[in-house]
């Protein structure tokens, strides 16, 4: 039987989306498909979408909506994406990409809609502490007052910001959030398909919350 999955994360910037989505998706059987780490392949490979994308990320700002939809509706057209489903992370973030996610893929494009729900006051110590290893990825938190640049504990590689992690691009982009989220939410939540989740407290914790979450929805899960 072909078992298909689909479900889309939301949550402020900081609130551990990315480890959390990575997590739930292996859990869950799924390929994880981040628009952010997508923009972000495309810009370390120096593609014209990525040098496009990279203008606007870099500063804060969201890139246009037909340079995203393009790149997600390719991804989930994928054959991994086809059989199994998606976890999305990172789209829509606006109500009109809602809207033509469901346009594109019809009433089928999402089993769950969750919000990981963590507050402004909690996410921005960690987004201005958050470093990032240009080697092998690994996410690090840097002390108060450290140095802009360090040395990854895991590769000896060069651990700086993300190019979007300087104070007024952090800003924006949780500025941003706070506008485009809640009609997106209160769209979700008026096709059924919204859950809360509290982002808040210890990781595994948080992630049979979200487990708890998509079951709520999709009582056969295919997890692993
Ligand atoms: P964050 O959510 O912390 O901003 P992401 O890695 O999810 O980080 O996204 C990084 C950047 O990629 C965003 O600031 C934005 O410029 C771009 N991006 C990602 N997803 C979208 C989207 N759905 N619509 C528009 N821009 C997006
Ligand atoms: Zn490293």
């Amino acid at each position: 039987m072909v078992h298909r999955t689909r479900v889309i994360i939301l949550g402020r910037q900081g609130a551990g989306k990315g480890t959390q989505c990575a997590r739930l998706a292996a859990r869950l059987a799924v390929p994880h498909v981040s628009t952010g780490d997508l923009f972000r392949a495309e810009a370390a490979e120096g593609t014209e979408l990525g040098r496009q994308a990279a203008a606007y990320f870099d500063a804060g700002s969201l890139v246009p909506d037909e340079l995203v939809l393009d790149l997600v509706v390719q991804r989930l057209d994928a054959d991994d994406a086809r059989a199994a489903g998606y976890l999305l992370d990172g789209f829509p973030r606006t109500l009109a990409q809602g809207q033509a996610l469901f346009e594109v893929l019809g009433d089928w494009a999402a089993d769950v809609a969750v919000e990981l729900d963590v507050p402004t006051s909690v996410v921005l110590p960690r987004l201005a502490a958050r470093r990032v290893c240009q080697d092998c990825g690994a996410t690090s938190r840097a002390a108060p007052g450290a140095a802009e640049v360090a040395t990854c504990e895991r590769c000896g590689g060069t651990v700086t910001r993300r190019t979007d992690d300087t104070d007024e691009a952090i800003h924006r982009r949780l500025a941003t959030y706070d506008q485009e989220s809640g009609p997106l939410l209160s769209w979700f939540d008026d096709k059924g398909l919204l859950v809360r989740v509290d982002g808040v407290g210890d990781p595994d914790d948080v992630h049979h919350r979200l487990l708890d979450a998509v079951r709520s929805r999709i009582p056969d899960i295919g997890e692993v």
